[in-house]
């Protein structure tokens, strides 16, 4: 396995894998189970993979934690390894950004500027911005990308779409732990206490999921079912819930589930963590 520091030593890298496959897992690091899976995922479907970390400072806010976001080099690079991975892409700041004043990008208004993009409304641009420096350096047949963050996989794909780029992206499904919280790299920042309290994020989930399988699909319904459960949860810590949503794939509001084509997002701040989790309906 290589890697990679450099744009120069990326391309140099990838031209010597010519017409071999090629998957690309974006990621900023911090490596856990949920990147596992994806990576995992490129390396059963390409001849090649290659795993780029990179904590992107565009799609962060003024407010938000880029300085303190978790950094586990040494061992992420062992466990790529461990997986098969050809090349890590690991470029600093300067490697990517060099241009004091570049070309930017906005994310499509009816998508970007909702749900996460409502409270963070720099972040779906700077998340395109990096994504599609990827993709033309790496060039890959197919980029893998986790259901867990799922608005951003569906803006992504909204790129692909509209832009027509020449490569596939993969929604990959949200890798849990034991307790059922969704694995993220942010989970390090949950006192004890604040992770038991979290766990009103899955047993929500949980709840609409086995709802809609017996056959409950008017939202009005579902979302008492949401604010029972989430009311229910005892309140060790401060949460506060940012939102609870049922849309489309377009992220247009739906009043009934359409199994195949639904999407029950929320987000939720524990402490001073921020949670999202979603259920791919
Ligand atoms: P991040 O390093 O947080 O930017 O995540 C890199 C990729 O891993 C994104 O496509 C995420 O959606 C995906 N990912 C993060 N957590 C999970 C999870 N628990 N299950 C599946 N995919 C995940």
């Amino acid at each position: 396995m290589q890697v990679l520091q450099s744009i120069e030593a990326l391309k140099a890298f990838r031209e010597n894998l010519g017409i071999q496959s090629v998957g690309l897992v974006p990621t900023m690091g911090a490596l856990h189970k949920g990147h596992m899976s994806l990576i995992h995922q490129s390396c059963t479907q390409n001849a090649h993979t290659i795993v780029s970390i990179f904590v992107n400072p565009t799609q962060f806010g003024a407010n938000e934690d880029l300085s303190t976001y978790p950094c586990t080099l040494e061992q992420d690079l062992a466990l790529c390894e461990s997986l098969g991975v050809s090349g890590v892409f690991v470029p600093s700041i300067e490697e990517m950004y060099p241009s004091a004043d570049e070309l930017t990008i906005l994310p499509p208004k009816m998508m970007g500027y909702v749900l996460e993009g409502f409270d963070r409304p720099t972040h779906f641009g700077g998340v395109l911005q990096v994504v599609l420096k990827l993709f033309m350096l790496v060039r890959p047949q197919k980029a893998y990308f986790g259901k867990k963050d799922a608005q951003q996989v569906l803006i992504v794909q909204k790129m692909l779409r509209d832009w027509h780029l020449p490569l596939e992206v993969v929604a990959c499904p949200i890798v849990r732990d034991e307790d059922g919280l969704a694995f993220s790299s942010r989970n390090v920042y949950l006192s004890p206490q604040e992770r038991t309290q979290a766990l009103c994020i899955p047993k929500t989930i949980q709840c609409i999921e086995s709802a809609i399988s017996q056959g409950v699909y008017e939202v009005q319904e579902l979302h008492k079912l949401v604010h029972k459960t989430l009311d229910s949860s005892k309140s060790l810590v401060p949460i506060h819930i940012f939102y609870t949503y049922f849309c489309d794939y377009n992220l247009a509001p739906i009043e009934k589930i359409c199994k195949g084509e639904s999407l029950f997002l929320l987000a939720v701040r524990v402490g001073k963590t921020r949670l999202l989790d979603n259920l791919w309906c």
